[in-house]
């Protein structure tokens, strides 16, 4: 686990000062590079030594077969794993014949920094070989924002003291060996040698390797090609082998001067382009990086992320670790989905091979919010590539009997690749998942040329799911049974509420959409009958309750469940699903990750303030956060119900969790949706931001720590700033001059901003919240106000 402060607290830089070799992998994670399309680790440039080397293309995956014990009808059998693909990272150097590996001689200095106003991650390295002979290295990489298809490298190294002979090999590498996959069902399954060469080209400054996987037949090319500046001679060459390629730089220089390699590298994969084709399109990328340059492509990452955080920042005033680790969240959500285009967002973006880098309702429920919010055009790719895979989902709801369409709990490509079906798929709530995301983005863009080319057809699909998933009892009331919900410890249930509300916002959101888009609609064989069942069945959707207890029941008998001994399950015991068996956690009372709580944020208008309040104590202690999914939720209802230090704690656990390793797997990737769900906890939880039904609502308040807190997001085009203090908001356009004017509610109270008249309002004193909820034995969030 990395201990606190193993990266100095910064605004915008994550800093390692100190090379631990223990913690190698975890910090690859932190510091790995993405664009949405190609992602690499943090691997040390040289490549050994690693914790585990990654470099990844969206969507480029192969197959492999999901074997079941015990097999059974509709299972799927086929799994699909992300490609750890050729390596464009790797540039070995010599110094006077003695390999630069920090394992051997001695490190005399050693930093690493990820710049996340520059797009950059940049080392700077002094080290002495065993015969002693000393050098300065410094190297920068970016993935580029602005040209998809390209990685630059800059490599500079300087002798220390005497004179030095340096040769400098850049390679291309596909087919790296990977250290053995660990016992943890969640780590990905290592591919022996997925990629099959198909070609080699060489060129004197670089070259271009092509290659296929074996089953899932995917082409993908890498090409690169190196720009040296050195005082004196060198000699340059390339040699190739169908799996490397290497360009080797050779030269002698004294102190003071220096070697200056700039490597550019593009990459492309597809399923259907010849082999010509695609090594043109990478020869054309590579162009492309050419023309602008490493300082070209430098500015453009720089501009790229100015304008980036200029309408995205998030500024936290009294926890500046929390600042740090808000904007640390943002960038890795960036990074995940800023150049997806039509392809999914994998839970661990492409920082690693964590869940064989699926894609799950994290994209939808957590990642999406944010982006919808900020980045608008990425969350609708994302919906674009799920509307893409209707076809498939189609497929999957006939095979299990349904109507309309069943979406994959995990998927790369589309296909169900989940193999433990009461996680998998009875997760049906990812239909209502979709359905949401859609509503939220259509919402707050007014984008309709999106709802009829995309939206409408989620919307009808999803809800027909739900019709026929669901069934009226002989009283008339609408249950869905045998599912699961969000709280994977509770499993294949009946009338989870989260489903159950989720569903009923589906239905409803289509039947309106229909009402928008009647032709359309009838083309997709819409009738008012069917428009009607679905209003019928909305209406009639059973939510269970305990009246004895006074709350909500997450799923029908919930409450009356055996409790779990959480006194007796000692710290090692967590993550709970690694250590007890399934059948023992689903027949108690304990919940991995917010679940009725998640409903009452997404769904609060289902509920009144005093339900709030007494579910979420009685959930809150017993819900203990395997998941890293749940802290962010969790920060949003402890703020709604007045427990605002409870809400800082939860934020700084979710805003945390990669940068001190909470849940000790940081190593397989970044926990894409925590990050962003901690840009969820600070403005749905302290900004108190709602859209239900279009209206825009805001309940700001502090915790004691937090003086000031400032979020921008953009509605319908507006871009609305936000600046909370402990006692008053203010309210303000960025845009859209006098004339447009946005409509939002403060507290409950409706209030008009423009661009020339901003609002501040006060912070009403809250109602008394009462005692803070308690935690399971052992699980409190680590507290933050300062004592
Ligand atoms: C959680 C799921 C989540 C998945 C991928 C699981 O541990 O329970 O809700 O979708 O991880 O992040």
């Amino acid at each position: 686990m990395i201990r606190e402060r193993a990266y100095p607290v910064d605004p915008w830089h994550i800093r390692e000062t100190r090379l631990d070799l223990d913690l190698l992998a975890q910090s690859e994670s932190v510091f790995a590079l993405s664009n949405g399309h190609i992602g690499i680790r943090g691997n040390l440039d040289e490549g050994e030594p690693h914790g585990l080397p990654g470099s990844y293309l969206n969507s480029f995956y192969e197959l492999r077969p999901l074997p079941h014990a015990e097999g059974g009808y509709g299972f799927p059998e086929s799994g699909q794993t992300m490609v750890n693909i050729t390596n464009a990272k790797l540039m070995r150097l010599l110094v006077d014949d003695e390999p630069f590996d920090v394992r051997y001689g001695e490190l005399l200095s050693h930093e690493r920094c990820l710049d996340m106003r520059a797009g950059t991650l940049e080392r700077v390295v002094e080290w002495v070989s065993p015969s002693g002979k000393g050098v300065r290295v410094r190297t920068v990489r970016l993935v580029s924002f602005t040209q998809r298809a390209v990685v630059a490298f800059l490599y500079e190294v300087e002798p220390l003291h005497e004179s030095t002979r340096l040769i400098l090999q850049s390679e291309l590498v596909a087919n790296e060996q990977l250290p053995p996959m660990s016992k943890d069902p969640r780590v990905a399954a290592v591919l022996d040698r997925p990629l099959q060469a198909e070609e080699m080209l060489e060129q004197p400054t670089g070259g271009i390797l092509v290659h296929r996987t074996k089953a899932s037949d995917l082409r993908m090319a890498a090409a690169m090609e190196h720009l040296v500046e050195t005082p004196g001679r060198h000699a340059i060459t390339t040699e190739g082998h169908p799996d490397w390629l290497r360009t080797t730089v050779a030269c002698r220089l004294e102190p003071g001067q220096k070697l200056r390699v700039v490597k550019l590298a593009a990459y492309g994969w597809s399923s259907m382009r010849s082999l010509p084709a695609l090594r043109d399109q990478v020869g054309a990328a590579l162009a492309s990086a050419r023309l602008d340059g490493w300082d070209g492509l430098v500015q453009q990452q720089s501009d790229y992320l100015d304008a980036f955080w200029d309408h995205s920042d998030v500024k936290v005033e009294g926890d500046p670790e929390v600042q740090q680790a808000v904007r640390f969240g943002l960038f890795h959500t960036l990074q995940a989905g800023a150049r997806a285009e039509k392809r999914p967002i994998g839970s661990k973006g492409l920082t690693g091979p964590g869940y064989d880098g699926h894609t799950f309702w994290d994209a939808e429920t957590f990642v999406l919010p944010a982006l919808t919010y900020t980045q608008p055009s990425a969350a609708a790719d994302v919906l674009r590539w799920r509307h893409s895979t209707l076809d498939l989902a189609r497929e999957r709801a006939q095979t299990l009997g349904l109507q309309g369409a069943a979406f994959p709990w995990r998927t790369i490509r589309g296909q169900e690749c989940s193999g433990y079906w009461p996680a998998g798929t009875a997760g049906f709530h990812i239909a209502a998942d979709i359905a949401d995301a859609v509503r939220r983005y259509v919402q707050a863009t007014g984008d309709y040329d999106f709802e009829r080319e995309v939206g409408l057809e989620l919307l009808v699909e999803t809800a027909r799911l739900w019709r026929s998933l669901g069934h009226h009892d002989r009283h008339g009331r609408f249950h869905i049974d045998g599912v699961t919900g969000p709280d994977e410890y509770t499993a294949v249930v009946n009338d989870n509420i989260y489903t159950n509300l989720m569903a009923q916002q589906n239905l409803m959101t289509a039947v309106e959409a229909c009402k928008r888009h009647p032709d359309l609609a009838r083309g997709l064989g819409v009738d008012d009958e069917e428009t009607a069942s679905w209003r019928d069945a909305a209406a009639a959707v059973h939510i269970p309750y305990d009246k004895e207890l006074g709350v909500h029941q997450q799923c029908e008998g919930f409450t009356r469940l055996q409790e779990w001994d959480f006194e007796n399950t000692p710290p090692e015991g967590y993550p709970l699903l690694l250590n007890f068996p399934y059948f023992d956690l689903y027949r108690k009372q304990v919940v991995k990750q917010a679940d009725l709580v998640m409903a009452m944020y997404i769904r609060g208008d289902a509920f009144t303030p005093e339900e709030k309040a007494r579910n979420f104590a009685y959930y809150d202690a017993r819900t203990v956060r395997d998941s890293s999914l749940s802290a962010c939720i969790q920060a949003v209802m402890a703020a709604e119900t007045g427990h605002l230090e409870l809400a800082h704690d939860y934020l700084g656990e979710a805003a945390l969790m990669d940068l001190h390793d909470l849940h000790r797997n940081a190593r397989d990737g970044v926990h894409v949706a925590s990050l962003a769900g901690s840009w969820i906890a600070l403005v749905a939880g302290l900004g108190g931001m709602r859209d239900f039904n279009g209206q825009l609502s805001f309940a700001p308040r502090l915790p004691t720590r937090i003086n000031n807190l400032e979020f921008s997001l953009l509605w319908r085009g507006l871009r609305l700033r936000v600046n909370v203090t402990s006692d008053e908001v203010t309210y303000s356009l960025r845009n859209g001059g006098g004339q447009a004017r946005l409509t939002l509610l403060h507290h409950g109270k409706e209030l008009e901003v423009t661009q020339v008249r901003p609002v501040t309002m006060p912070i009403p004193s809250a109602a008394p919240a009462g005692p803070a909820p308690a935690q399971p034995y052992g699980r409190a969030p680590v507290r933050r106000a300062v004592h």
